[in-house]
């Protein structure tokens, strides 16, 4: 199957080269030129599947022409060596749990698979020696560190602000060794990104060596999220309870919810989706009056879906042809201040004895201020709570046990190289 850029002035190109640039030179985002439908047997049978033989079905049809049968099974079953449970909450409402991955976050299931599908690439092409660099300003660079660990071939530089992301969060990327480099750069996360795409930019960098990006917006990190819409509308079905299926997503940069629509344009019968967001509501005022105005971000506790101008939306106004009256036929906004969010993480806990990430929290409130009586919801848990302890303590005003995969992070050695935010310090230490 080919990609095209939402840009649509850039050539179509194979799944090879779309994994391998992650942006189109028209700097649009690719996107799979076909969405197969599924057909309805599929759906009839699907409550008895494993979620590894769901997932196969959905990756078959989008990487099915490009890899053959037996390694596409073989990463689909490798990335997915964890479970995505349905829990029930309260009423009708259920919690999607996403975060029983090595980092306890949903970025797990993409950046498992696109390591193991660029890991594949390089083989095949007879590389070695490449470079992957990844700015984080904390989840994505522990998702994709621990992701290609030890995949042979690929080396991961994580570049993350010296003091500016929390300890847990450090030591997920800190602790590995092997493979993966932590550059503690002394500047803030935009002067990590920025180095990024200076050296991607950098002729001479380029020529010598292999460089790679494992940005979100890849379609090997972005499709495979689709996964995990189908495994939980099976649970449902398993249970008799998949009628009227509402899918409400803490979004950031709309990676997420996005492979949910691709889900219901798959045929998955979603009713609707909800898009929760903290106070950037940049997305929420464009469903209100049809205007996009991307600005800066403003800081919030649910701090992984602080983003100003979301990457993937061009990807929905893609999907809709950019019509607004489609788009919110399929999707609508909510969003919530710091104080309500923690006031969510409480009262739910109180009441139900359910303990919500802030990011979690956003996407359970949406649901109880917008569920009709005869639909199902399903929230995206899409982290633990444990990763944001301090803020989910100090809100329920509890010890939060820590799960022991995060306890043996942080018990690891920091090993970390220093360098300053100017880019010949970078470069230099890049051909060193
Ligand atoms: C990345 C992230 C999000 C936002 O996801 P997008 O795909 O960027 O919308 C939400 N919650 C958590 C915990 C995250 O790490």
């Amino acid at each position: 199957m080919k990609y095209y850029s939402t840009n649509g002035q850039a050539p179509y190109v194979t799944l090879q080269e779309a994994v391998v640039k992650g942006l189109a030179p028209d700097k649009g985002l690719f996107m799979p030129e076909t969405i197969k439908l599924l057909p309805a047997s599929f759906y009839e049978n699907i409550g008895s599947l494993s979620f590894q033989e769901i997932a196969y079905t959905i990756a078959h049809a989008f990487f099915g022409d490009d890899i053959e049968k037996d390694t596409l099974k073989e990463i689909v079953y490798d990335t997915l060596n964890f479970d995505t449970p349905v829990v029930h909450v309260t009423d009708n409402i259920y919690s999607l749990e996403l975060f029983h991955g090595p980092t306890l976050a949903f970025k797990d299931v993409g950046a498992r698979f696109m390591a193991r599908l660029l890991g594949y690439f390089i083989r095949k092409q007879g590389q070695k020696d490449v470079k992957v660099l990844v700015a984080t300003s904390g989840d994505t660079g522990s998702a994709v560190a621990n992701g290609f660990l030890g995949v042979e071939g690929i080396h991961v530089y994580v570049l993350y602000p010296k003091g500016k992301v929390s300890r847990i969060q450090e030591s997920q990327f800190t602790t590995l060794g092997q493979n993966i480099t932590a550059i503690e750069v002394n500047g803030t996360f935009d002067d990590c990104q920025t180095l990024v795409k200076a050296a991607f930019l950098d002729k001479e960098l380029n020529s010598k060596l292999n460089l790679t990006s494992a940005n979100s917006i890849n379609v090997a990190r972005f499709l495979p999220q689709a996964f995990y819409y189908f495994y939980a509308y099976a649970q449902l079905a398993k249970q008799g309870r998949a009628n009227n299926v509402v899918f409400s997503v803490p979004s950031g940069n709309f990676g997420n919810i996005t492979a949910g629509l691709i889900a219901k344009r798959m045929g998955l019968p979603i009713r609707r989706f909800i898009a929760a967001n903290n106070s950037n509501d940049i997305f929420y005022e464009y469903l209100q009056t049809g205007e996009y105005n991307p600005r800066p971000s403003v800081q919030t506790i649910a701090n992984a879906m602080d983003v100003g101008d979301p990457s993937n939306f061009v990807r929905i106004l893609d999907l809709y042809n950019k019509s607004l009256s489609k788009i919110k036929k399929d999707i609508s906004g909510e969003w919530y201040k710091d104080e309500s969010i923690k006031e969510t993480v409480k009262k739910t806990y109180t009441e139900t004895g359910y303990l919500l990430d802030p990011h979690g929290a956003c996407g359970y409130q949406a649901l109880k201020d917008g569920l009709k009586p005869d639909e199902t919801g399903i929230f995206l848990e899409t982290a633990h709570p444990a990763k944001f302890l301090e803020v989910v303590e100090g809100i329920v005003n509890e010890k939060v046990p820590v799960p022991e995969k995060l306890q043996k992070f942080m018990k690891g050695e920091k090993q970390s190289v220093s360098l300053g935010k100017n880019f010949d310090g970078f470069k230099e230490y890049l051909l060193s």
